[in-house]
């Protein structure tokens, strides 16, 4: 006996939709959303999408009217509420734009909360649109299932970042001078910092000595090597994400109790 096919079925497109969804709601998609179910997906009448808002959660919703360049649906029902993704934040430098729209894109697959772009002192690329990065990260959430969206931070300077750091967050600082010294396994900062958290990436060009005593001064400061070679700032972002979800974010299995 054939299992029967889950509804909505996987391929079912997957859209965010900026507008505060509710059951039986019409939703009236036109421009780049529109273009995609009609030109790329093909979509017909009756078909299902799945539509999320980043603020109630995840709606399946069905085609009621195809128009030439906009389309009708209807919210048939909430099918997720909108998750809490574990409190990280991704402070990172601005580096090439498409590397930096890659950073962007992996920290939402990832479960990043919030990004900040960071200007220091060697920061060689200006980080480009807001809107253009926000556009990176709005498709990385539709593909990657998830309900909410990580919130988008002006640039800020590293200094004023470090003076109006919260009392109660760690600063896990990805320092590639440190390895030798044997200081900063990031295995033994997990166990002993619990709690709020971010990560802070360094420029192509690393932190200047001024920057690394300013940020060493913050006593939320965490100190971390991410091993003996010297990764690209974007390799750095993404295992540091990675170690850090895997210790004290949500990739242990679903919350019990
Ligand atoms: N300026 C450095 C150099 O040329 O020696 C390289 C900077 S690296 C390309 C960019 C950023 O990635 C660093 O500022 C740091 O935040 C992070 N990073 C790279 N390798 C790392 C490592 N092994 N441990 C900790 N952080 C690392």
């Amino acid at each position: 006996m054939p299992a029967t096919p889950a509804y909505p079925p996987r391929s079912a497109p997957r859209l965010f939709v900026d507008v505060e969804l509710t059951d039986g709601a019409e939703v009236r998609l036109d421009g780049s959303h529109a273009h995609y179910l009609l030109k790329v997906m093909r979509i017909r009448e009756g078909q299902p999408v799945k539509l999320f808002d980043d603020r109630s959660g995840e709606y399946l919703a069905h085609v009621t009217t195809l128009g030439k360049r906009d389309l009708i649906l209807l919210v048939d029902g909430l099918t997720r509420p909108r998750e809490q993704v574990p409190d990280l934040w991704l402070c990172a430098a601005p580096i090439k734009k498409d590397r930096f729209a890659w950073i962007a894109e992996k920290a939402t697959e990832l479960g990043v909360a919030r990004m900040i772009p960071v200007q220091t002192e060697r920061t060689q690329n200006p980080m480009g649109k807001p809107e253009k990065l926000r556009a990176h990260m709005i498709e990385a959430a539709e593909q990657c299932e998830r309900t909410s969206l990580p919130e988008l931070e002006e640039t800020t300077k590293l200094d004023a970042l470090l003076k109006a750091w919260p009392a109660d967050r760690h600063l896990f600082f990805a320092d590639e001078r440190i390895f030798e010294s044997g200081e900063g396994s990031f295995r033994k900062a997990l166990v002993a910092h619990e709690g709020p958290a971010a990560i802070l990436i360094g420029p192509e060009g690393g932190f200047s000595d001024a920057e690394n005593a300013a940020i060493r001064a913050l006593s939320q400061t965490v100190p971390v090597s991410l091993g003996p070679r010297i990764l690209r700032a974007d390799t750095a972002a993404v295992a540091a994400i990675s170690l850090w979800m895997a210790g004290r974010g949500d990739w242990n299995g679903p919350p019990t109790g």
